[in-house]
């Protein structure tokens, strides 16, 4: 078969490989900015700011120390007319990235091949890691919740590029591995809390070790949940009321002859 028959051929159907750790949680990376409320981000100058979670900086901004990434840390408070900044107490010096005397370990909190570094957990400890890391999730969610109605976070409207600070950046990368449309501008609007910390929605699978899904018209039976939420009911945690109605748990999937009538 040639390449592009064989491309047709599969053409609509998922061709699925072994997951890992950012397949759940989607990564959403950030520049780190010592003071976001001070120079700029401009194309030339992109390499000077280190990336990280986007979490990490909406955290980092909101007041947890880590010493390789510092924040400017106001005494007095920015003064601002609508959008307007009146007074921002001056810039100041900032310190070179990726220089800091303590490094803390946040090399222990790299997912990166995380599961090969990690030895599987004995199966009776599973349902409680299950446990701690939905409660865990709810917690995060909750916290970035908050913590957006405090910061401001910026998300491009044409890609999934994120700014924690109070206006975006201007690296030219917008749609940087497909087309780049508007000279590579990304275009800031306010970020829901979704774009910060995706819920990444996947099918919720009721029996794990039976049948794939089937897909066509059962599609509208079958409920979805956020792929942690999933993974951890799959492992035993007890989840959250509010994700049950999406995840269609009252539903029964009818066999194919029985959604046909109903269809
Ligand atoms: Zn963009």
């Amino acid at each position: 078969m040639n390449l592009r028959a064989f491309t047709a051929e599969r053409l609509n159907f998922h061709s699925w490989i072994k997951g890992s750790v950012n397949d759940v949680l989607v990564p959403i990376e950030a520049y780190h900015l010592y003071d976001p409320f001070g120079r700029r981000i401009k194309h030339e100058t992109r390499f000077q700011y280190d990336r990280i979670p986007a979490v990490v900086e909406l955290c980092i901004q909101a007041g947890v120390e880590i010493p390789e990434y510092p924040s400017r840390r106001r005494t007095k408070p920015i003064r601002m007319i609508g959008r307007k900044v009146i007074d921002r107490g001056g810039l100041i010096e900032e310190p070179q990235p990726g220089i800091s005397a303590n490094p803390s370990s946040l090399i222990d909190l790299d997912t990166h091949g995380a599961c090969g570094r990690f030895p599987p957990p004995p199966p009776s400890d599973i349902p409680k890691i299950a446990q701690e890391t939905m409660d865990a999730y709810e917690t995060v969610k909750l916290g970035v919740t908050k913590l957006m109605d405090r910061y401001t976070v910026k998300a491009c409207g044409y890609c999934s590029e994120v700014h924690v600070g109070p206006w975006g950046h201007n690296a030219k990368l917008c749609g940087e591995f497909k087309h780049q449309w508007r000279d590579g501008k990304h275009g800031w609007q306010d970020a829901t809390v979704d774009e910060v910390f995706p819920p990444n929605y996947v099918w919720h699978v009721e029996d794990p070790k039976g049948p794939p899904l089937k897909g066509g018209a059962l599609k509208k039976f079958y409920g979805k949940a956020p792929a942690v939420v999933e993974v951890c009911l799959q492992a035993g945690a007890q989840i959250p009321e509010k994700y049950k109605p999406m995840m269609r748990l009252d539903i029964v999937v009818p066999e194919s002859e029985e959604a046909q009538l109903v269809a």
